[in-house]
Order: structure tokens, then sequence, then C-alpha cells
């Protein structure tokens, strides 16, 4: 188990100093995919980097199985750490050092890639082993047979596996993946992610992966903390956090949602020119500003009212057709919200819509005033 007990890194610069993490506190449980997940500059890579040894933080405690990697004056180096990592420019060898690199070394054979960390390895193990161990190893990502091609002769999938062959052969308690498949393109990103999360499952290793892509979290993780200027805002199961965001800035980084602020009332909230029954969270009380979170996939616009519960009337400026259902936006009054509709619905631009809110799939919560970023009004999407 990896316990992370009130981390605390601040980077000194000239400008004074950076508070990259702050507090931050959080357990995996062995053999579970673990990933901290935010924007750009909330301190994800720091914490991993903390928990690799590449960072000393000043505060906080660091344990692996009950022993303590970093705190209550220990820091235990990167080499005897019992880690493997998987970094976006770096490729670390237990038992040696830490060399600035790609994912991979290109000008090294595949087998050359996988040997590197057991040859330099302090109880380095006989040349038959190390043979079998990295025949193991690559077997594991599918990449048998392929030992003598130099590492550059790989496609972009197969340097990924290769560089998770490299982090797996020395078998460590731990895995750090830093945006490991950033570098893909979106096809070979997808495939991949379900590699990796057959491989993660398959092996039961205890894994903390650092991703800014809210997909790529909900689908690899058992639990995902999300951050945000160097602290954890949410943790839990992507189910969870999904369906019962605590903020707005949480709602927004796990998934698309229309915000739609209004004052609680009993068993809702007045929005929209009337009252959306929804689920309310626990803080929420009537006469309180709450703030109504919309998934798109929830919504479901009719070209005329059905006659149910939170149903309200708006403009459809776009519907566009993705195969199984056609993306729109509708307004409803100062609102501009997406929805989606039947793939089959004969749908026009500017026409009159009526959009279903099923209550059971709408939530309330605290307004704290954040807001993303506004859908545009101009429509320029043509309605099929
Ligand atoms: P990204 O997704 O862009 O990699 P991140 O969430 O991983 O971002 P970090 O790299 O952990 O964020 O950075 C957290 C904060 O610390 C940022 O404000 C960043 O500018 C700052 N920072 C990171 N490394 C250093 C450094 N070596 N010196 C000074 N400041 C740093």
């Amino acid at each position: 188990m990896l316990e992370v007990e009130r981390l605390r890194k601040t980077y000194t610069t000239d400008r004074g100093g950076v508070h990259a993490v702050e507090d931050v506190s959080f357990t995996v449980e062995d053999g579970r995919f673990y990933t901290l997940l935010g924007p750009s500059g909330c301190g994800k890579t720091t914490t991993l980097r903390c928990l690799a040894g590449l960072e000393r933080p000043e505060g906080g405690v660091i344990r692996l199985d009950g022993r303590v990697l970093s705190g209550e004056g220990r820091f235990v180096p990167t080499y005897s750490r019992d880690i493997g990592m998987v970094f976006q420019s770096y490729a670390i060898w237990p038992h040696s050092m830490v060399f600035q690199s790609y994912a991979i070394w290109p000008h090294m054979s595949v087998f050359q890639n996988v040997a590197f960390p057991l040859e330099v390895s302090q109880d380095r193990p006989s040349k038959e082993e190390i043979a079998r161990l990295v025949k193991e190893s690559l077997a594991l990502v599918g990449l048998e047979g392929l030992e003598r091609r130099p590492a550059q002769q790989l496609s972009g999938g197969q340097q990924q596996r290769l560089a998770l062959a490299r982090a797996l052969v020395r078998k460590p308690r731990l895995l750090l993946l830093d945006e490991p498949l950033s570098n893909l393109d979106a096809k070979l990103r997808q495939r991949m992610r379900i590699e990796l999360r057959e491989l993660q499952r398959r092996l039961g290793i205890t894994t903390v992966y650092v991703t800014h892509d809210q997909a790529e979290a909900l689908f690899l993780s058992h639990r995902v903390a999300v951050m945000q200027s160097g602290r954890i805002v949410q943790e839990g199961r992507p189910r969870e956090l999904y369906a019962s965001p605590a903020s707005p800035f949480v709602a927004d980084f796990v998934g698309d949602a229309t915000f739609v602020p209004g004052e609680v009332v009993d068993g809702g909230v007045r929005a929209l020119g009337g009252v959306v029954r929804c689920a309310l969270s626990e803080a929420l009380v009537p006469g309180a500003k709450a703030l109504l979170v919309l998934r798109p996939e929830r919504l479901l616009v009719h070209p005329g009212a059905t006659g149910g519960p939170n149903e309200f009337a708006g403009t459809l400026r776009v519907a566009a057709f993705l195969g199984d259902h056609l993306d729109c936006v509708v307004e409803i009054g100062d609102t501009v919200m997406r929805a989606r509709a039947h793939p089959a619905a004969e749908l026009r631009r500017d026409q009159k819509v009526w959009v279903e809110l099923p209550p059971d799939h709408c939530l309330a919560i605290p307004d704290d005033g954040w807001r993303p970023r506004a859908l545009t009004r101009t429509f320029e999407q043509d309605t099929e």
C-alpha cells in the first residue's frame, strides 16, 4: 500500500516560492490504479516526482508497504525505492542513476533497452536470467520476437510498450506513469489505453498515473484524485466523481456540463424560467444559491412536448449528426446548453424544441462562482 500524508513541495524561483504541492494526502491500496488528474500546473508531476524520489519534499511523509520513503527525517534515493516508471522525458533505473532521455533509448535495441535496468542493478542477475526476464517482460507487452530491432525502428505504440516493458522488468512494487500516452495520435492512444488497463489489471501492480485527460483518467482508474492549484480537491471512484462532483471545477474537469445558476427551492432549483427538479447536494438548503450541473448526454431534445416532468422549451441552434445521436445546442432563455437527440429525429436549425432534463440525472451543487469558458453563441454549423 502507498500512503502519502500532507505532502508539501515548494520551488524557489527568482519571483519567489511556487507552492507546487500543498498538503496532498492519499492512499493507494495494493493492486489499484490511482490517477492524479488536473489542468497544467496543478502539481501532478511534482507529486509523482516526489514519489519517485526525484524531488525532496519539505513536508509530509511517503510510505510504501509501511516503509518510509520520504519524511520523518528520512529520504530513500530513487534507486532504492523499488519503483518502475515511464515519464515523458525521463528514463530511470533503480540501483543506478537518472538519465534525462526519451521514454526509450533510440540507439539501443529492444533487448538492450529492457535489459539495461537489470544490467546496471547492484544485484545483477546472470546473463541467462537477464535473457529470461527480458523475454518475459516483452511478452507481457506483446513485443516478443522484436528483441534485435533497433528501438527507433518501432512504431509509436510499440515504443510505448517498450517503455512499459522496461519499467516492469524488475517487477517493481509501484509503477509511476506520467502522461505516457500523450505523444500518440488519438486512435493509437485509445488502443494503448485499453492495453494498459488490461496489463495493469492482469499484473495487479499498484500504479500511480498522471494525466490532464479526463477520459483517460475515468477509463483507466480505480480511483481518481482531481487536483487544483497544488491540492487534491476531490477524490473518488470515476463514477462518483462524474455523478457527484463537489464543485463546478470538478464537474467541468471530469466531463462536459452546462452550468445553470439558480436558487434552491423545495426539491429543485428555480432556473430556466421554471423549477428544475433535481438532486441537491447536502450543503444546499432552500434559498441558497446553487449551480445546476447538466451533462449533455443525459439531456434529450424532442421536436414536440412530451408532457413529462422537467421539460423546457427552447430554440435549436445546432444539431450535428454523430452516428448514434444528434449532438445539439439549444438556447433556453439566456442559457446555451448541449443535449442529444435521436439520430433519426427530423430537426431544423432555429426550430422550437423541448429539452427533457431527467430529474435523476440533474444535480445541483453550491455555487462558488467558478465558471468554465462559456459556450460560444456563434452557431456556424448547419443543422442536418
Ligand atoms: P503539467 O500537466 O503541465 O505537466 P503539472 O500539473 O504536472 O503540470 P507541475 O509540473 O507539478 O504541474 O508544476 C506545478 C507548479 O510548479 C507549476 O506552477 C510549475 O510552473 C511549478 N514548477 C514545476 N517544476 C518547477 C521547477 N523545477 N522550478 C520552479 N517551478 C516549478
